[in-house]
């Protein structure tokens, strides 16, 4: 995929008026640069959006970028996180140590927060194998795409279900469920502002990460929830007129609709190559030679191992979309599982 990326170097603290300021925060070693850290005014202290990756250059720059804009990272109130990923929930726990800030975040991705900390400790290597073998990777590349042990990070205060203010006297930040980057993933409509801020969601020229872990779930679809949830920011332009995006990376964006529809076509007609590649294979395939003949930003022999395992991830995300639409079926009883065309 072309990108249009601006570098970090570039990037400065802004006020964006209305009580809202942005602040840029490095994501080291990563081509995604930076989080865009978002605080909003409050008479008792400002709330963030997002917090950024743990990192020491990263704490010094949320800290240095709130000051530059007259605020204060010790006066923070709190720390709303938009999903449980390091570059957004990362440095919410040191904000917390800082201020007393609480932590917020949507139950279901607290759930996996809890779930991390338990398997991090115990079966994280054993998890990650069995999964990529079951995939039909071969055990050399399974042993390299198995990546770092991930840090989980801190444990939320406060968990939000789908439309609760988010405590933040005298505005109205509502909580927008919004699934499929991560099962608990929101956004935050400020209601009083025509602004909505959309983590990962809706971003202006990239699209999330959607896939499935294990990759052989057939009991959760997070591709078609991830479609209905761009549905739903839709709705709400639709109900509120054009809402203004303030996403956790890149930049700013004018009505998140036109962009949120833009990204539905993407994906549909991603679903519609697949299975037209599906079609023209009769013998059924794993989810592994399936990653290996969609199309990626580079060459599948190129991607190194944990970007295989992504690629992966997402594949099995789509495959499991065409089965819940019936477009394709699962080869019952074999493993690695494999998926096959449906006669139509
Ligand atoms: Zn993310």
């Amino acid at each position: 995929m072309k990108s249009r990326r601006r570098p970090y170097a570039e990037q400065r603290p802004q006020d964006l008026g209305g009580g809202v300021w942005s602040v840029p925060v490095p994501i080291p070693g990563s081509p995604l640069g930076y989080t865009l850290v978002y605080a909003v005014e409050s008479p008792k202290g400002p709330v963030l959006v997002d917090a950024g990756w743990n990192h020491p250059d990263a704490w010094e720059a949320l800290s240095g970028g709130l000051a530059a804009l007259g605020l204060d990272v010790n006066a923070v109130r709190g720390v709303v996180v938009t999903h449980f990923h390091p570059d957004h929930a990362g440095l919410a726990g040191q904000v917390k140590e800082a201020s007393g800030a609480w932590i917020a975040m949507h139950e279901d991705d607290a759930a996996l927060v809890r779930l991390m900390t338990e398997y991090v400790a115990t079966g994280h290597d054993d998890f990650h194998a069995d999964m990529l073998r079951r995939a039909g990777a071969d055990p050399g590349e399974a042993r390299q795409a198995m990546g770092e042990r991930p840090t989980p990070p801190a444990q939320p205060d406060r968990e939000l279900r789908d439309g609760d203010l988010v405590d933040l006297p005298g505005r109205k930040l509502r909580a927008v469920h919004t699934p499929g980057h991560t099962p608990g993933h929101i956004c935050l409509h400020l209601e009083d502002a025509d602004r909505i801020f959309t983590g990962d969601h809706v971003l202006p020229d990239i699209t999330p990460h959607v896939g499935i872990y294990p990759y052989d779930r057939d009991d959760v679809d997070p591709l078609s929830d991830f479609l209905d949830s761009l549905d739903r920011v839709s709705d709400l332009s639709s109900l509120n007129g054009p809402l203004d995006a303030l996403p956790a990376h890149e930049w700013i964006f004018p009505d998140v609709a036109a962009r949120a529809a833009e990204i539905r076509h993407h994906h549909e007609e991603k679903l519609e190559r697949l299975r037209a590649l599906l079609t023209r294979r009769p013998q059924p395939l794993t989810i592994w030679e399936v990653a290996a003949m969609m199309t990626w930003n580079r060459p599948w022999d190129d991607l190194p191992p944990t970007l295989r395992g992504m690629a992966a991830g997402e594949a099995a995300a789509h495959l499991r979309t065409l089965e819940a639409r019936g477009a394709i079926r699962r080869v019952a009883g074999v493993d690695p599982v494999r998926f096959q065309a449906l006669d139509s």
